[in-house]
């Protein structure tokens, strides 16, 4: 592995190799960052290069993680508009992968990247930006690493804001299928845990902007769920020293909207995941169709989260023009129990037109893939056009997206 130390560093890389690999904070579940061959690491290249306060954008070197700028924007008075479970993660490598959060009025991780500076497979420095490249670049934010090494990413930003977080215990699962849109409008960011067991949702996490003006009350009991007393993990028998603060305490958006803080080893730490997008309109009825399967699902499951997210213009987005609803499985480290599993909870969704979440384990075939990716063709052709030799290519691009 090699760490490069400037964009020139990079450049004389990616000329002197046929093929290679761009390794961002190797959070991913699946194959998508592997190689057998050479990888190149931009772990060291993790500063802001400019905040600019008029045009509300920060540009930073691409091996930057978002829990090294979340604080350093906070502390100039700044904020994203969202953020996944965790901070650990690379922007770029985020970005690339169409990683989310939640809320219904959110776009996902990359919607807000508004510009990209990259390295395409003959060395050349690539600058696309969303005022100037329209389509190419809606092609290339949700890059999936097929396209190039992004050295520089440019993101909208927002005045800084402060939230609280409550979490309820115990929702019953006639409350969330009848109350679905009302309970995600609750918060600025809502999550929901499950077990699948006794027809409930075990833990609701609403996150609520203090200066909005849907700010959330939190009564005893919301739609039937009780308020918990205390910090919970989204597993009920971990310990909540790794999760952020709840009960109400005011904080900042950095340290709100990641369900687990930055310097304590990320969520269960020895687990799979797997994640299907819904179309936002389907999303009572494949939460039914997924705890259908409850009895095959859960000695395999440490926990499903679910969440809502908006739509984009991205290309390989899943949320690509379409609101969508998530259902995640964070997995007992058990693949070859996982991998049985999936094809049945991939076959119950399909009616739903599922798509998984690139950066984690699944099982359905390009042809699946591709006929529910609109973009797909002009996806390939823009690989192509990038990377006509395919080094950067590997056998996840090649299984998923080239079919070779
Ligand atoms: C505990 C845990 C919780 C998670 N929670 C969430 C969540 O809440 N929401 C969610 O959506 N996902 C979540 N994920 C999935 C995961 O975080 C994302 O898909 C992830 O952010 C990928 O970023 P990375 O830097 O780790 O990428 P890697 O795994 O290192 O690489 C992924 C891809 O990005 C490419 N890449 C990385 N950097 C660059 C670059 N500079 N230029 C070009 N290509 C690059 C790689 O080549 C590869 O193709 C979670 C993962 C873990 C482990």
């Amino acid at each position: 592995m090699y760490s490069a130390q400037s964009l020139e560093d990079v450049r004389k890389f990616v000329r002197e190799h046929s093929k290679l690999k761009v390794l961002g904070t190797r959070h991913c579940f699946n194959d998508i960052a592997d190689t057998p061959r050479e990888f190149l690491s931009l772990k060291s290249q993790d500063r802001v290069i400019a905040l600019d306060p008029k045009a509300l954008t920060v540009t930073l070197e691409a091996g930057m993680t978002y829990g090294q700028l979340c604080p350093y924007l906070h502390e100039n008075g700044f904020a994203l508009h969202n953020l996944a479970s965790l901070p650990h993660i690379s922007i770029a490598g985020a970005c690339t992968t169409a990683t989310h959060g939640s809320g219904d009025k959110n776009g996902n991780l990359s919607s807000v990247v508004s510009a990209l500076e990259m390295v395409t497979a003959s060395g050349e420095v690539l600058q696309l930006s969303r005022k100037e490249d329209g389509e190419t670049f809606h092609g290339a934010v949700v890059g999936l690493g097929a396209l190039g090494v992004i050295t520089k990413v440019t993101l909208d930003i927002q005045p800084t804001y402060m939230m609280q977080q409550y979490v309820y215990e115990n929702l019953p699962l006639n409350q969330l299928t009848e109350n679905f849109d009302a309970i995600e409008a609750s918060g600025y960011s809502v999550s929901l845990f499950t077990d699948w067991q006794k027809e409930r949702i075990n833990e609701l996490w609403i996150k609520s902007r203090m200066d909005s003006a849907h700010h959330f009350e939190a009564k005893p009991i919301f739609f039937g769920a009780t308020l918990a007393t205390k910090n919970l993990h989204p597993i009920a028998e971990l310990s909540a020293e790794k999760c952020t603060e709840q009960m109400g305490v005011p904080g900042p958006w950095c340290e709100r909207l990641p369900h687990l803080r930055m310097r304590l080893t990320p969520s269960a730490g020895k687990e799979l995941q797997s994640e299907y997008f819904v179309p936002r309109q389907h999303a009572i009825d494949a939460i039914l169709a997924v705890e259908k399967l409850r009895d095959m699902v859960s000695p395999h499951l440490l926990i499903t989260e679910i969440r809502t997210i908006a739509a984009d213009d991205l290309w390989m987005s899943p949320c690509y023009q379409q609101p969508c609803v998530t259902i995640h499985f964070t997995w007992k480290q058990d693949w070859p129990a996982v991998k049985n599993a999936l094809p049945i909870i991939e076959r119950e969704l399909a009616p739903f037109n599922a798509r998984p979440h690139w950066g984690k384990l699944f099982t359905m075939p390009r042809k699946q893939l591709k006929s529910s990716y609109r973009k797909f063709p002009e996806f390939v052709a823009l690989c192509n056009k990038f990377d006509p030799h395919g080094k950067f290519r590997n056998s996840f691009l090649d299984r998923n997206i080239f079919g070779s």
